[in-house]
């Protein structure tokens, strides 16, 4: 039988090639964006002809009641859910803590914070109902670790709460099998440098680096399909880093 898997923020970046490798891996797939709805059809139809079944569901993650729908259609849909990629997320533009407004805050907490609390809680909700395990992998960054200084601490500090809740949750979950992981990418060639207002981020960067290059989304699904594979059965409260060494 193949697994369910929820990829929120899958119409983009690393959601999109996570995606698309796990229907290649055998993954029936819940694909969740917010505006691209575009995005998230071509990935959708690229997973149907790998042989999965899809349900693109349209969600603001960073709004309880819209997190409740896309449950509800992931439900309706499925039945059930194996597996989680907790992706959706949000940067914004460079600026230091002393620019940073109360309403950027609650933008970037609500997103990356809260709505991937609440998105993991009713994932473990229905593992735990059906019994059987589950996999949680959660998209955290290097910028938990770096800081990220000068250019948005915000939402560093949002990414760090995500590894300290994979923590959490993982010693929560873990006596009914279900492992909860964060994945730390680096600066990955996505369009969320573009979308924070600096589209040539990743390359400008990339000195930075000590494999003195960009990692690519498709690298970093790679390290997600991992956790949510058999092959990490005993994988579980751990930070895996995607960085090329930085
Ligand atoms: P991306 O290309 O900008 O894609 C972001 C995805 O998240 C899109 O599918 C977008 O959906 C979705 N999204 C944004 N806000 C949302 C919301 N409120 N509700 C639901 N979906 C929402 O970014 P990416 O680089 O692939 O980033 C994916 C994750 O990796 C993020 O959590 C990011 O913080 C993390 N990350 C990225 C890098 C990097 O260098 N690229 C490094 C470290 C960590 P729509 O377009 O449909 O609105």
């Amino acid at each position: 039988m193949r697994k369910v898997l929820l990829v929120t923020g899958a119409s983009a970046g690393i959601g999109t090639a996570t995606a698309r490798l796990a229907a290649t891996r055998g993954y029936d797939l819940a694909l969740n964006y917010n505006s691209d709805r575009a995005g998230a059809e071509t990935v959708a139809r690229a997973a149907r002809d790998a042989g999965a079944r899809t349900l693109i569901c349209q969600a603001d993650v960073g709004d309880p009641e819209q997190i409740a729908r896309m449950y509800r259609e992931v439900d309706g849909a499925f039945g059930r859910l194996d597996a989680l990629v907790n992706n959706a997320g949000v940067v914004d533009r460079s600026a230091p803590v002393t620019d940073i407004t109360h309403e950027r805050l609650r933008r970037m907490f609500d997103i990356n914070v809260i709505g991937a609390i609440l998105v993991a809680k009713e994932a473990v909700l229905r593992m735990q109902a059906q019994g059987d395990g589950g996999a949680i992998v959660n998209i955290s960054s290097a910028a938990a670790r770096l800081g990220s200084g000068g250019q948005y601490v915000d939402y560093a500090a949002s990414k760090a709460a995500i590894d300290t809740f994979t923590k959490g949750l993982s010693d929560e979950v873990s006596r009914e099998n279900i492992r909860v992981n964060s994945v730390r990418p680096g600066l990955i060639e996505t369009d969320i440098h573009a979308k924070g207002g600096e589209p040539g981020r990743a390359e400008r960067l990339a000195h930075m680096v000590p494999m003195q290059r960009p990692g690519s989304a498709e690298e970093v699904a790679d390290a997600i399909l991992y956790l949510l594979s058999d092959a990490a059965s005993y994988v579980t409260g751990s930070i895996l880093e995607v960085t090329g060494g930085r």
